[in-house]
């Protein structure tokens, strides 16, 4: 059937207006054409609500996040509060308004490690650009133009605009879009079951990720090569708990090479992993952060650069010599998204929402390894409240991805949204939750994996 709206017949439901008008990202077009949409209609704590009025535990905390719930009444407050006040400036030509500065103080300190300026941006994927043109711009003002190339890894994300998914290391995100472009070189994954050679330990990996990189390095030519970028925690390329040792092994070879390090905060940061930063989590001394989701747990959109004197001295030596950092966003900075944000990090400090994470991560850890052992699952990764169950089974090995959303499928019967990542089933929930809702999120998810699994011994898969 069409969806063509057309004069003699328009599209009246919200489905059907969906289908007609909007193209939807990370989404099969046909297939949603086919199926249809699911529409989301409201929010209350760890749950949302569809039109029809069933409730969902939403053990992805929208997009890894929203970490103070959804419908937090401060956040509101704050924005309206905000939104009367000054609804929007810019920050560009030597203009501010508190709300930028007060937030840009507030990273500053919080920051795991001495930093010097917050840049702010919309998206996880605007900052990570915005971080591969202000490495080239202070690689040019250090008179090393040809020191500008940038190292990522396998599985990594990093954000969908051109430079951003040039440095994500998936597929999907380079795959008739002509990516990565030119300059951006992506290394090994640290994915220990499935990357480590029989007998070899943790520790043994982590050094051969290490070695992998040097190599790498040494092949392009050391003073080629500007930056490392990297998750403490991969996220969207299936939850990857970095192996004992990894950072420690990366970033000695780093130093070496006199190679800036980035770390990509955009899940860890606020949280996530039990402190505040994953770079604190895995003892990380980054050069460069970027921030976002958890920042203003996605109430409205803002994301943050953090960087160091090294980063902001020949940035500003540059700007003077040319006469302007030339980059900015007419958002950037925005009053209304920082005066949220600031709120949101007022919140995740006054109830200790790291500390909860820290209570509660053993509780979560234990059920979610409790379903290694089904029959439908091949390992159990995680750290803090983010996890990850990655499934298998041979009735669905040659068509990747299925057996994923058969059990998303299962879960959102039950009322639980989870993420399948291909095979792999992402978990990332609020980190208000407390250890009933988290036992209920691992009851559809265990009553799910029996239901497919029940599917397959009866030969139905
Ligand atoms: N970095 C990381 C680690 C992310 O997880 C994401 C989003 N999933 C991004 C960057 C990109 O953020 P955005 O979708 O806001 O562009």
């Amino acid at each position: 059937m069409s969806h063509q709206p057309s004069s003699t017949e328009a599209p009246n439901s919200i489905e059907a207006k969906d289908i007609a008008y909007q193209l939807h990202s990370y989404t099969n077009a046909r297939k949603q054409e086919a199926e249809g949409s699911l529409v989301i209609e409201r929010g209350e704590g760890v749950y949302v609500f569809d039109n029809n009025g069933k409730r969902y535990i939403e053990s992805m905390a929208g997009l890894w996040s929203v970490a103070v719930g959804f419908g937090e009444k401060r956040l509101v407050e704050a924005a309206t509060r905000q939104m009367a006040k000054l609804p929007y400036y810019h920050t560009f030509t030597q203009k501010t308004h508190g709300p930028s500065v007060d937030l840009a103080e507030k990273l500053i300190a919080m920051a795991p490690v001495p930093m010097s300026k917050a840049y702010f941006t919309n998206s996880g994927s605007e900052a990570n650009d915005t971080v591969v043109k202000i490495v080239r711009y202070r690689s040019n003002a250090l008179g090393k133009p040809e020191k500008k190339k940038i190292i990522s890894r396998l599985k990594g994300y990093h954000g969908v605009t051109l430079a951003s998914a040039s440095l994500t290391g998936l597929p999907n995100n380079h795959r008739a879009f002509d990516l990565p472009m030119p300059g951006i070189l992506h290394t090994t994954c640290p994915h220990y079951r499935a990357g480590a050679v029989p007998g070899e330990s943790e520790l043994e990996f982590s050094q051969r990720c290490a070695n992998d990189l040097e190599s790498l390095i040494l092949a392009e030519g050391p003073d080629t090569v500007a930056a490392f970028i990297g998750e403490p925690v991969i996220g969207a390329g299936g939850v990857i708990v970095p192996p004992s040792g990894y950072w420690q092994a990366i970033q000695a070879v780093l130093k070496k090479y006199d190679i800036l390090l980035i770390a990509d905060e955009v899940i860890c940061g606020f949280g996530r992993t039990g402190e505040m930063f994953g770079s604190t989590k895995y003892e990380i001394e980054p050069d460069i952060m970027t921030l976002s989701k958890q920042l203003s747990s996605s109430y409205l959109p803002i994301s943050a650069v953090l960087i160091n004197d090294r980063i902001y001295q020949p940035i500003a030596d540059e700007s003077a010599l040319i006469g302007t950092f030339g980059h900015g966003f007419t958002a950037s900075g925005h009053p209304v998204a920082a005066a949220v944000a600031l709120e949101n990090l007022a919140i995740i400090e006054e109830r200790d929402l790291v500390g909860n994470v820290r209570t509660l991560s053993p509780h979560f850890l234990s059920r979610l390894r409790a379903l290694e052992s089904h029959p439908l699952a091949v390992e159990a990764r995680g750290v803090g409240l983010i996890g990850a169950l990655e499934t298998y089974h041979a009735a669905f090995a040659e068509k990747p991805g299925a057996l994923g959303a058969a059990l998303n499928r299962a879960m959102h019967e039950r009322g639980l949204i989870a993420r399948n990542l291909g095979d792999t089933i992402a978990f990332c929930p609020p980190l208000i939750i407390n250890e009933a809702q988290i036992d209920e999120i691992f009851d559809i998810v265990e009553a799910s994996f029996d239901a497919v699994n029940a599917t397959i011994d009866n030969g139905k898969a």
